[in-house]
């Protein structure tokens, strides 16, 4: 494998000295801080918010390491996993010039993220059962490609991608392979943090978004080796995960063993919703899922979509993305929340036999 990393990386980006903070000069807990420019009073809530929070997540990332079995030094922490998408487009991606391949249908803040940084995308298309064309992906590869985005189990199909072909990319494509799990937990799937011994060209992202019930918190996590972790953290603001965030996040990992449950809950909910979503003589398919939501073929997708938020139900419409069409992306609720949508669903069908 003939994977460089100085070569794929921008080159001014080998030059750049990290902004070194007060935090970073001396990282003793105990002292008289008077280096960072605090309120040494404290914060109006009474609680210690006044101090800069760790730049770099350490208790974080001591957790993180024993669970996910890597060095600490392979874990990045990013305000969203949705950080670590637009630093590696900043720290690998010349704008006007390298170019980047997505997989629609795909998770559309790869491509947001690239707009914003002037970089051009190239586009394979999945499969009509949203796998990967491994050869059309290693032919639309030129000189400038610096990134691939595989999303497994895939935003918004559902599906996991077959592993072998997610391999052949890997040891195929000589710039870097990110692998996107923020979707992990719902599946059977083993994580391909496990395959980063293997490929240097590798990053996996995870999410505590999800599955971890935080979305609202904002960390996602990018895992690779120790070379490329660097990179991000070089380039990244220094304070980008809050103390509060941190603590809290902190307090999950301590209850770790209780995140079975909660996705136990959320996949015997997905068995419900599909068996219910199966009987309306309006869904043509239910996609299957490895995630916490379905995609969802039905006649008139944009009407039923229309009608439900009529009802003060959201839901997901895609129907007009390639490979999507008439399907509506519906995330697992809860069973009163899910019952809620069946029951909306089936006052819609006399509407249409009225016709
Ligand atoms: C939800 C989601 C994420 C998570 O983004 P965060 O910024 O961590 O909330 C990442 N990738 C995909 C495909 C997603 O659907």
């Amino acid at each position: 494998m003939a994977f460089q990393l100085e070569k794929l990386l921008r080159p001014h980006i080998s030059q750049i000295k990290p902004y070194s903070s007060a935090r970073d000069e001396y990282s003793g807990k105990v002292g008289v801080f008077l280096d960072a420019n605090e309120n040494p009073y404290g914060s109006l809530t009474n609680e210690p918010f006044n101090r800069y929070p760790d730049p770099y997540q350490l208790e974080i990332k001591e957790k993180l390491a024993s669970l996910k079995e890597v060095e600490i030094g392979q874990i990045f922490l990013g305000n969203g996993s949705d950080e670590a998408i637009d630093l590696l487009m900043r720290a690998f991606c010349n704008p006007g010039k390298d170019n980047i391949i997505l997989l629609p249908p795909t998770y559309g803040m790869y491509e947001v993220s690239a707009s914003i940084n002037d970089i051009e995308i190239k586009r394979v298309n999945l499969t009509a059962d949203f796998q990967l064309k491994v050869e059309e992906i290693l032919a639309a590869v030129d000189e400038f490609t610096k990134v691939i985005f595989i999303c497994s189990p895939n935003n918004p199909s559902g599906n996991k991608m077959d592993r072998n072909a997610i391999r052949e990319v890997l040891q195929k494509f000589e710039g870097l392979v990110v692998v996107d799990e923020a979707y992990i937990d719902f599946s059977d799937e083993p994580s391909f943090i496990h395959e980063l011994g293997k490929y240097s060209n590798l990053l996996v992202m995870q999410t505590f978004s999800k599955a971890w019930g935080l979305a609202n918190l904002r960390i996602g996590m990018a895992f690779a080796s120790t070379e490329i972790i660097r990179i991000l953290n070089l380039i990244k603001p220094p304070y980008n995960i809050s103390g509060l965030t941190q603590q809290k996040v902190l307090e999950s990992l301590d209850q770790a063993d209780r995140i079975d449950d909660l996705v136990k809950n959320v996949l015997s909910e997905r068995i419900f919703l599909e068996d219910e979503l199966d009987k309306l003589h309006f869904v043509l398919h239910v996609f299957p899922s490895h995630a916490n939501f379905l995609l969802v073929k039905m006649d008139q997708a944009r009407k039923i979509y229309e009608y439900l938020i009529h009802d003060m139900i959201i839901v997901r419409d895609r129907s007009k993305v390639v490979l999507c069409e008439d399907c509506l992306r519906i995330s697992v609720g809860t069973r009163e929340e899910n019952i809620q949508l069946i029951e909306a669903l089936n006052r819609y069908e006399p509407i249409i036999q009225n016709l």
